[in-house]
């Protein structure tokens, strides 16, 4: 079978799986690469490929080597290292990059939420409350809160942390999205969690959280993300797939 353009897409996110999806329908060969930090995940459609590229020199030689006719950037928002050496290999290298950035959550009425620009102080400005400090920032940021002993954590996390986590009183949930409102509910109740501390991540799979907490009347720390990057971006896969139709020719649907 013919294959059409080959179509690299960052992936780590569920806009990933979408792009891979979308962009194999319109008949481009779609690679998606993953950063390989979580144990197991979903095969996406078209090939996969695992771990990092060596920098953006790395990824410039894969994109040569490979004939990448275009880079689609689905990595999570906060993934601020591999957006910035997908643009600069894609510079050098002169193939074309759009970046999918869904929005960002936005504070509703009956929200409190308390801004940090990292994680570092995210974990300083958590409130001390009765219930638990329900942690959602992933595994590998969590190292500032060992440093909150006058907090109860409860850590939520895709895989158990990879070094041991020197907290009193730290209990870790190990369970991956998406998370249904009526269940993250029953968890507010059954462990009396008392504040949130979130990365801004946006999208529906994480958000129950938020709503719960509203509802409660809870204190949020919410992580804001880090400055976009350059260039072309797209707020929805399917915007994506109307900009690489213009950019390479592709059918629309
Ligand atoms: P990063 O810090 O931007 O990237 C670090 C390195 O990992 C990159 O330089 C690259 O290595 C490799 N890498 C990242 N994404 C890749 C991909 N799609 N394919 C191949 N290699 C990739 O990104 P991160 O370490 O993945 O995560 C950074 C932040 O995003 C963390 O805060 C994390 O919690 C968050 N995140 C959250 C989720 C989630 O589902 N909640 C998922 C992913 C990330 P080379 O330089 O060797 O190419």
């Amino acid at each position: 079978m013919a294959a059409g353009p080959h179509v690299l897409v960052l992936g780590g996110s569920s806009e990933g799986f979408a792009a891979a999806e979308r962009f194999s329908t319109l008949g481009c060969d779609v690679t998606t690469s993953f950063a390989g930090r979580t144990g197991a995940r979903r095969q996406p459609v078209g090939h996969a490929r695992v771990g990092g590229f060596g920098g953006a020199e790395g990824l410039s030689e894969y994109l040569k080597t490979e004939r990448v006719a275009l880079v689609v950037d689905a990595t999570h928002p906060f993934a601020a290292r591999m957006k910035a050496n997908a643009a600069a290999a894609c510079a050098a290298t002169r193939t074309p990059l759009i970046h999918v950035e869904r929005p960002a959550w936005r504070p509703q009425p009956g929200d409190d939420w308390r801004m940090a620009p990292d994680v570092t102080a995210a974990a300083a400005l958590a409130p001390v409350t009765d219930g638990p400090c329900f942690v959602t920032v992933g595994r590998q940021e969590i190292a500032p809160f060992a440093a909150r002993r006058d907090l109860t954590l409860l850590l939520r996390v895709i895989d158990p942390p990879d070094a041991p986590f020197d907290h009193p009183a730290a209990t870790f949930l190990c369970d991956r999205g998406p998370f249904a409102l009526e269940a993250e509910r029953r968890l507010f109740a059954d462990r009396g969690i008392g504040s949130v501390v979130s990365k801004n991540s946006g999208g529906a799979a994480a958000e129950a959280k938020l709503v719960v907490a509203r509802e409660l009347g809870l204190p949020v720390v919410m992580v804001e993300r880090p400055p976009r990057p350059e260039g072309l971006t797209a707020g929805s896969v399917d915007e994506a797939a109307r900009l690489a139709a213009e950019m390479l020719g592709l059918p629309t649907s």
